[in-house]
């Protein structure tokens, strides 16, 4: 990577799942992403994250790519246009995701836990907004010489263990200080899915570091996301990036959008005859 004095080239990333048409709230958080590596004359990425193959279809990732492309996206490196940190498309980092699991196996970060996720949450999709947190028991760890590692994560769920009582502080470059406790504002978590897929928590911030991104932008909603990442990031040793979390846009009713709102897609907006520029001024600018 180049780096500049003892400054890193700015590095963000646009990171879509493919599980549907992207809509006006997608726009406005990718578009804060877009201008801030603009502002710091550094490179986009974008990253496909379709790990989750039975939810994720083809066509919607070549969808969202022309809905980008249209809405005026340009983006340095990516599935379409190539780059030195790929694949840029998720499901092709399998090999790399198992090379990371497998580093946490070793260090003793992660453990196969038979508690079912129907008990707590699912993964690997990121989880918004409205969604609680349920802790998961500390106590339902199996003891450490009760199981042998394996060669595959697969046909079981792997929890990351959190350092219970450990503080993780970060200063958001929108909502300023943050502070979480580990096993307090959340529990061991899926970092790889008992189907055989890689959890959202695990391969983000796997890939995030692998691509040399130095600032995360994203929704509001995944900031105690970020906490768990962060432990991800000190269990690597790696250094964790910048983060900027930006304001949810809402409907009328102050929903936040989904990919299920009707007429706020990008193409349905496109085919009514509405451009980029006038979406853009009609978003509250907060
Ligand atoms: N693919 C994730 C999502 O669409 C990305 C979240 C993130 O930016 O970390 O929710």
């Amino acid at each position: 990577m180049t780096t500049i004095g003892c400054e890193k080239t700015y590095r963000g990333r646009l990171a879509p799942t493919p599980t549907g048409c992207l809509h006006l709230g997608h726009a406005r958080t990718f578009w804060i992403a877009q201008q801030r590596a603009r502002e710091a004359g550094g490179k986009l990425v974008l990253r496909i994250e379709d790990i989750d193959l039975a939810r994720c279809k083809p066509a919607f990732a070549s969808a969202l790519i022309e809905d980008l492309r249209w809405f005026g996206f340009a983006w340095d490196e990516g599935p379409d246009v190539g780059g030195p940190f790929g694949s840029y498309t998720q499901s092709e980092r399998r090999n790399f995701h198992l090379e990371i699991w497998r580093h946490l196996l070793e260090e003793k970060w992660t453990y196969p836990s038979a508690h079912s996720r129907k008990d707590l949450e699912h993964a690997p999709r990121a989880p918004h907004e409205g969604e609680a947190e349920t802790i998961f028991p500390s106590h339902w760890r199996p003891a450490p010489d009760s199981w042998t590692p394996p060669a595959t994560p697969d046909g079981i769920n792997w929890r990351f263990r959190v350092p219970d009582g450990e503080r993780i502080e970060f200063v958001d470059g929108r909502c300023g200080p943050q502070v979480f406790e580990a096993g307090r504002d959340f529990g061991d978590f899926v970092i790889w899915r008992r189907d055989g897929v890689p959890a959202y928590e695990f391969v983000v911030a796997a890939d995030d570091h692998a691509m040399g991104v130095t600032e995360v932008v994203r929704g509001e909603d995944l900031l105690l996301s970020t906490a768990r990442q962060i432990l991800i990031y000190r269990a690597l040793g790696w250094t964790p990036p910048a983060w900027f979390h930006c304001p949810l846009l809402r409907d009328a009713n102050g929903q936040r959008l989904a990919k299920r709102t009707a007429g706020l897609a990008l193409r349905e907006l496109r085919a009514a005859g509405r451009t980029p520029e006038q979406l853009r001024a009609a978003w509250p600018t907060t």
